[in-house]
């Protein structure tokens, strides 16, 4: 196993005096990506006009892309395509897979994050009256499955504690029971091997701004097993997945395979930013990002508890159990993690207590996961969080 990601850490321009550990939430630029989307800019979008729709392969960039992070999910070739925010991809991957289950209830947990679940509860009220999500604890969520159940959706991370689910387990679970599965891998793409094909997913979507690093508003990307392709009906009937966009017919035909999930024009300078933001995954064996994961996890564990016992571990022990994030409970967690930023080490807050610290191996190393538990530590003993600065909420946590 490697655990050298000096040559990943290059890649990246970080700021000085900064020690990012909100990876997890928006990834920082890679070096190359100012330069590629100045190049789209300038070079095609400058000089092409409309002709790089042709030219420079804009209408191929959503598939083509996502065959590159189909790579990263363990994908079946040519099963992955870009566009959109992820709630849309959520949207659209939960209406297909129940319609498919001609079923009415869908199944999460409430670790999810709200967005899914709202997506899920404004599409069960269109739908009728019959139709409803249950939400239960995310230990039962393997105890609630049952013949009624149409479609299990779930994020196989947590966005608070990063406990993760059991994919291959709750795949043959639902399988059994005659449901589908969504599965969210907003927490999961980038952050350690994912094996869709091998464990038989049916659905899965996520984000490219996060682990993926292609910058904020990057587009996501939705996952349909090619066994299901050619039946899922798309919900979002958008003329890019048409089966003929330049007939310009009067009505809807679905394209072939997953390319029906495209819904209208891609956000071309995102997804320059994303190409290039890939590339940097073409030296990465995912089982060694992992592995260093894994180490540097423990490390920060290990020195925040032994230095700040004012903190509680909200991640699983068992590191089977865990994405690639840690976090701490803290009664006063907001404000402390405003000091902790204020100090340059930069994690998140998410209500009601939580401290999140992504551990992205690209690019950081156990000199930043030292000096940010140091001052962590710092910030609690000094009781430094305690002012009324760090305490007023702002727009984004
Ligand atoms: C980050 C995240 C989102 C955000 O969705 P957008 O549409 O990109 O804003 C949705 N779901 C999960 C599970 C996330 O982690």
């Amino acid at each position: 196993m490697t655990t050298d990601f000096t040559a990943t850490r290059a890649l990246f321009d970080l700021p000085r005096g900064i020690t990012y550990l909100d990876g997890n939430s928006l990834g920082p630029l890679p070096r190359a990506a100012a330069a590629r989307v100045a190049q789209t800019i300038t070079g095609e979008w400058g000089e092409m006009l409309i002709r790089g729709w042709n030219s420079a392969g804009w209408m191929e960039m959503p598939s083509r892309i996502g065959n590159r992070i189909g790579r990263l999910i363990g994908a079946e070739p040519y099963s992955v395509v870009m566009g959109d925010t992820l709630s849309i991809k959520v949207y659209q991957a939960l209406a297909s897979a129940l319609e498919m289950t001609g079923r009415k209830t869908i199944l999460s947990d409430s670790g999810n994050f709200p967005s899914d679940l709202y997506m899920a509860q404004g599409l069960c009220q269109s739908l009728g009256p019959d139709y409803h999500l249950k939400v239960v604890e995310p230990e039962q969520v393997e105890a609630a499955i049952d013949n009624h159940l149409g479609v299990l959706m779930l994020t196989e991370v947590d966005y608070r504690t990063g406990r993760r689910h059991d994919m291959a387990r709750l795949i043959s679970r639902a399988h059994a029971a005659g449901a589908l599965v969504v599965w969210d891998l907003a927490h999961s793409a980038g952050a350690f091997p994912v094996h869709l094909a091998r464990d038989g997913a049916d659905f899965a979507v996520g984000c490219s701004y996060k682990y993926l690093n292609s910058g904020p508003g990057g587009p996501a990307f939705i996952y349909v097993a090619p066994r299901h392709q050619d039946r899922a009906r798309p919900a979002l009937s958008g003329w890019l997945g048409h089966e003929a966009p330049f007939a310009f017919d009067r009505d809807y035909r679905p394209g072939a395979g997953v390319e029906r999930m495209r819904v209208g024009t891609p956000p071309i300078l995102q997804l320059a930013a994303l190409d290039a933001a890939l590339d940097v995954w073409d030296q990465v064996d995912l089982d060694d990002l992992r592995f260093r994961s894994l180490i540097l996890q423990d490390r920060f564990i290990q020195r925040v508890e032994a230095s700040c016992p004012e903190l509680t571990l909200a991640t699983p022990r068992d590191t089977t159990q865990r994405g690639s994030q840690v976090s701490f409970h803290h009664p006063q967690g907001y404000a402390v993690m405003q000091a902790l930023i204020a100090e340059g080490v930069i994690g998140d807050f998410r209500a009601p207590d939580i401290l999140r610290f992504g551990i992205t191996p690209l690019y950081i190393g156990e000199a930043e996961i030292d000096h940010a538990a140091e001052v962590l530590a710092r910030i609690l003993h000094g009781r430094l969080w305690d002012r009324a600065e760090f305490k007023t909420r702002a727009r984004v946590t």
